[in-house]
């Protein structure tokens, strides 16, 4: 017997109809590139998503084209976000930290019609123009104006008549967004989220016990709308109603924390990066900004120190929300927040748990696949984290390759290696490849680059293998100093004594100025290994 409620579409355009209805005076807030505030209403933001819809609409684009934008975190690319999907096609964010050849092919590979790009982006377009078929290049900038030889995204929807929208009526499961894998191994994949995905999405992280946010609340993406959609907060936030602040191109510490003083933001997101160079401001000078209203920051995107954590609640009183995910699940898909029984242990029990990437949302299921099997939930034995659930991809858009991340019972294997303890918390212990494999034993790079960055003199601290004759494997930490400050090797070491065995100590320590990044802001461990080839390890 079927149940009697109806079959209800989950689409963006019933997001869009819902801020229209209900969130006309809210305010969206950008930082421009002159550094000035861009404000206007929910209700100018719904009239422009609309007229982009129907300017689309006339360029007799077929229902599923993708449309892509190279753009910060600003109030036309948010008129993307819904204006695009509402015209029954596919945004499509990229990533303007690619070189020109990456970029080329991500759009070559999505077939990509139309591409919205940022004013201050535009000098991008030398990169890759002349290896793509695009029948559209439209620039957002606040002034209306374009670069030479190129149309302006103000003139574009200036004509269009709002009143011919109409909300259209579209499957939950059409396409709505595609973003693709930032291509550590292998080539750039593509994601395809479809309406479901995304509306599913949007109710999970809004909830008290993810990121928490509700109409009262102000919003600071500080993770870019090119990577994951924002981890979904732009669509969350539209949802829900909040007033949204976008940083634009302004992702220096001292701008997001004046925006997020001056806009009394409650809750904002983004990598441990931003948050280390955040902390280091604040802890030079704590009363510099006032932030009472910020009542949790979301991290994410790779491990968010311990040191980090506490850093932040104990000395500023921040509180700050570790969140796991990946592309491939639209993105978030742990949160990492204390249930009861673990409110009633000693604080120290709460960082460690904190730490940890948390437990799984409602609908998203795990499970870790070790050598022999599925691994307990014993907070100990290692496995492949697998994942499935309506936000995780099924598969790869248009690529065989990646083929074998799915399993044959319809699971998405993720290459991070974890541990699952007796109460559900996902813990990442590293990336397959990122292991360390030293006599048979794994040796953890994420666990030793946590501690070594709550060392006083350490700002960042990578852990990679090097081929050992004996142990096959043996750890290198590749680490920068804080400005003024210093650490010899021995005195690394001995820090690092107090949490692990004598045989998971790094066998070297080296000092660099910087870490090589991936487009999206991780560690880039291929080049350091490529840097450190031959290196070579007294034995
Ligand atoms: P991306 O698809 O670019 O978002 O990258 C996803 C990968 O980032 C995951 O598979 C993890 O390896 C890593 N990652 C994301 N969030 C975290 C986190 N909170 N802690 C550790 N690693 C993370």
């Amino acid at each position: 017997m079927q149940g009697l409620t109806m079959d209800y579409q989950l689409t963006l355009p019933a997001l869009l109809k819902r801020a229209e209805d209900l969130f006309g005076k809210r305010e969206i807030v950008t930082r421009l590139p002159d550094k000035s505030f861009h404000r206007y209403t929910y209700k100018d933001f719904v009239r422009r998503s609309k007229k982009l819809a129907i300017a689309l609409g006339e360029l007799g684009l077929e229902k599923g084209d993708r449309v892509a934008t190279l753009a910060w975190n600003q109030y036309q690319h948010l008129e993307a976000y819904f204006g695009v999907p509402s015209a029954g096609l596919v945004i499509h964010t990229i990533n303007p930290r690619l070189k020109g050849h990456e970029i080329s092919y991500i759009l070559n590979h999505a077939d990509d019609k139309v591409l919205l790009i940022d004013e201050t982006m535009a000098p991008l377009l030398a990169g890759f123009k002349d290896d793509v078929n695009l029948e559209r290049i439209l620039v957002f900038s606040a002034s209306g104006d374009a670069p030479e030889g190129l149309q302006s995204y103000e003139d574009f929807i200036e004509g269009a008549d709002e009143s011919k929208f109409e909300y259209p009526t579209l499957d939950e499961n059409d396409a709505a967004a595609l973003c693709y894998t930032s291509g550590t191994t292998g080539r750039p994949k593509g994601a395809l989220y479809s309406h479901r995905c995304l509306c599913i999405h949007s109710l999970l992280v809004s909830m008290p016990d993810a990121f928490g946010i509700s109409i009262k609340d102000t919003v600071l993406p500080v993770v870019p709308m090119f990577h994951v959609n924002a981890w979904g907060i732009p669509f969350a936030a539209t949802m829900i109603g909040c007033k949204q602040v976008m940083p634009g191109p302004h992702m220096d510490p001292e701008s997001l924390l004046d925006a997020l003083e001056r806009e009394k933001v409650n809750f904002t997101a983004g990598v441990p990066t931003i948050w280390l160079g955040i902390l280091q401001i604040l802890d030079k000078d704590p009363d510099k900004y006032d932030l009472s209203n910020l009542h949790a920051m979301g991290v994410g995107g790779s491990a968010a120190p311990e040191a980090m954590i506490r850093g932040f609640e104990e000395r500023h009183g921040l509180h700050i929300i570790h969140a796991w995910g990946m592309t491939e699940m639209a993105p978030v898909g742990t949160a990492g927040y204390l249930t009861p029984d673990l409110l009633e242990e000693p604080e120290d029990v709460q960082y460690k748990y904190r730490a940890k990437q948390g437990i799984q949302l409602p609908f998203v299921e795990v499970r870790a696949r070790g050598d022999e099997g599925f691994v307990e939930w014993d907070g100990n034995a290692m496995g492949e984290l697998e994942v499935r659930g309506p936000t995780v991809a099924s598969s790869y858009y248009e690529s065989p390759e990646g083929a074998d991340k799915f399993t044959d019972d319809g699971w998405f294997r993720t290459g991070d290696v974890v541990s699952i303890d007796p109460r559900g918390y996902v813990e990442i212990r590293d990336r397959d490849k990122d292991l360390v494999k030293s006599g048979g034993e794994w040796i953890s790079s994420v666990d030793l680059e946590n501690s070594l960055m709550g060392h006083e003199a350490v700002a960042e601290a990578a852990v990679i293998a090097i081929p050992h004759p004996k142990w096959d494997e043996r750890p290198l930490a590749v680490v920068v100093l804080k400005e003024g400050k210093n650490a010899t090797p021995d005195e690394l070491r001995e820090h690092l004594e107090t949490s692990f065995a004598k045989w998971q100590l790094p066998d070297a320590f080296e000092f660099v100025d910087e870490i090589p990044r991936t487009a999206t802001g991780k560690f880039l461990k291929r080049a350091l290994r490529e840097q450190f080839e031959g290196y070579e390890l007294a034995t």
